[in-house]
């Protein structure tokens, strides 16, 4: 198959969260151009516009970004890399900073330091907030009006990746894009992945739609190398309506003092965990999916905590409760754990640079090591801009490829595959797994590969239940029933050839 192509000079980057237009801003610092796609409108369809808490920093004199590194380390549960965790934590508050300058609207003390949150394990309040629960919403909105203020930077909607172009040393030299419903080849000499996360591969989620691990599944057909997949984390307290994907009330209101009960008001989570509701978020979540499957149910009460100054203090959480029907300032939430989060992602060096030639990773998509098995709360914005600006530098310098060998897009799933695969992951590679769930699992996601092909987002969950199935143990967000017990601290690191059985992958295309 033939299609047009266009060759750009400067990265091109796929998505437009935090980490692909402060790579684009970083890219083009010195001169230079950018090219950025994004399936929707630049600001929607990226978990960065959604987030609430905020992003952590050690912002306060009482604060150091040792400690913040500590508590991010022990998060991480033995799998980070104390290099990638100390660039972060030493980074972090310039990075805020340099939001804030761009317009990035944080709420300040009288005296103009940062409004700092105490968020579950941080020992120090170090999260800088916006409006109370409108971080994302109102960072994007400042990011997005330099984005365009940037005459270098072009920004297309309704684009969307489709494969990667390789020349024949396997390097990337661009990639097949399905621009305005048109396939289009663009070859460049650079490619950052900023394409989020995984949600949308799960049924129950608090992510956009559109973040669904195309990106992954598209570096793991290119062959980069993948690592820590099985590594998801699941937020505790989803808003348990019925809607899709969930919202989300954010971890800030226990930090306010909000108390987790069951259905008869009984405060379960000292069952669990010395910290009770400040414990670590796979511990809340597995304490929430005890209760709910146990029949008594989960709600999160911050009738006491918060009351009356919901409205103001979260706005956000208010506007989905009352919509449902549920008033937050008298009733208790009901609550569910939902995916939230993937500390796996396409391996990269410290400055996104990927196993693969020409291509780079920052953002949710990409496994730094900075969260290893398990992500501190609201360190994940901080790492999109931190490392989008580290890939988006990086990328400045390279010269473009050889010549690219003939490729056809991806396939896309059907609705019908993708729900099927949906309701799978959720109910066999969730917020416990064991051998025989997740052998399932595989056998579903194989059937639908053979009848379908190898959709990015097929690739994305068989790496994902893949690894889950061989990491026999259980640590951070992976619980493995038939594992309880930790063993050495080992992280993933795969290839799809690999992880898949030969002969399959390419079965149907
Ligand atoms: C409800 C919610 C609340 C959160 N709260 C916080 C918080 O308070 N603090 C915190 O630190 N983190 C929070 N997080 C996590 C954080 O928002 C994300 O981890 C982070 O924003 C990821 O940024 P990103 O730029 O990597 O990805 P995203 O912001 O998700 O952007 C991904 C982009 O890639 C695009 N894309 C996907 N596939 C393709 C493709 N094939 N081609 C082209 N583009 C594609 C998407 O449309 C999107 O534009 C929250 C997440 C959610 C969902």
């Amino acid at each position: 198959m033939t299609h047009d192509r266009i060759t750009f000079d400067g990265p091109v980057i796929l998505g437009a969260g935090l980490a692909g237009l402060t790579a684009a801003l970083a890219a083009v610092e010195t001169g230079g151009k950018a090219l950025v796609l994004s399936p929707t409108l630049l600001a929607t369809g990226c978990s960065s516009a959604w987030a609430q808490g905020g992003m952590a920093a050690a912002l306060s004199d009482e604060d150091a970004p040792a400690l913040h590194a500590a508590d991010t380390l022990a998060a991480g549960a033995g799998l980070c890399d104390p290099a990638a965790v100390e660039l972060l934590t030493t980074e972090g508050p310039a990075a805020v900073r340099a939001l804030a300058a761009l317009g990035a609207p944080f709420d300040r003390q009288a005296d103009g330091g940062f409004v700092l949150s105490l968020e579950a394990a941080h020992a120090k309040a170090r999260v800088a907030r916006v409006g109370g629960d409108g971080a994302g919403a109102a960072i994007m909105a400042a990011v997005v009006a330099a984005v365009r203020a940037a005459p270098t930077i072009e920004a297309r909607e309704n684009a969307r990746a489709r494969r990667l172009l390789q020349d024949a040393s396997g390097r990337v030299v661009g990639l097949i894009a399905e621009i305005d419903g048109v396939l289009v080849e663009i070859v460049a000499p650079a490619v950052i992945l900023a394409t989020g996360g995984v949600g949308g591969l799960y049924a129950v989620t608090t992510t956009p739609a559109q973040v669904r691990g195309e990106g992954l599944g598209l570096a793991a057909l290119a062959g980069a190398e993948i690592a820590d997949p099985e590594f998801v984390q699941f937020h505790p307290t989803a808003i348990d309506i019925g809607k899709d994907p969930a919202p989300l009330a954010t971890e800030a209101l226990r930090g306010e003092g909000a108390i987790l009960r069951d259905a008869r008001g009984r405060a379960f989570m000292a069952d669990y965990h010395p910290a009770r509701e400040l414990a670590p978020r796979d511990v809340v979540a597995r304490a929430i999916h005890a209760e709910r499957t146990a029949g008594r149910g989960a709600f999160l009460d911050a009738t006491a905590a918060v009351g009356a100054h919901f409205p103001h203090e979260f706005p956000a959480v208010f506007a989905a409760c009352m919509a449902a029907g549920i008033d937050p300032r008298v009733q208790p939430i009901p609550v569910t754990p939902a995916v939230h989060y993937h500390m796996g992602g396409v391996a990269t060096d410290l400055d996104g640079r990927t196993s693969l030639g020409g291509l780079l990773a920052a953002g949710e998509c990409a496994a730094t090591g900075v969260h290893g098995a398990n992500r501190l709360a609201s360190n994940s914005l901080l790492e999109a801009a931190v490392f989008g600006a580290r890939a988006g530098r990086a990328a400045r310098g390279l010269v473009p490829g050889g010549e690219p060998l003939p490729a056809t897009p991806a396939p896309d799933l059907p609705d019908s595959a993708l729900q099927a695969l949906r309701q799978a992951m959720s109910r066999d590679a969730g917020v416990i797994r064991d051998a025989d769930g997740l052998t399932r699992l595989v056998a579903v996601l194989d059937a639908l590969e053979a009848a379908q092909g190898a959709a990015p987002t097929l690739v994305a969950a068989q790496l994902i239940a893949r690894a889950a199935l061989a990491r026999q143990e259980s640590r951070g967000g992976h619980f493995r029933a038939d594992f309880p017990a930790t063993a050495l601290p080992e992280r993933t690191f795969v290839t799809l050839d690999a992880a898949l059985p030969a002969g399959l992958r390419y079965a149907a295309e």
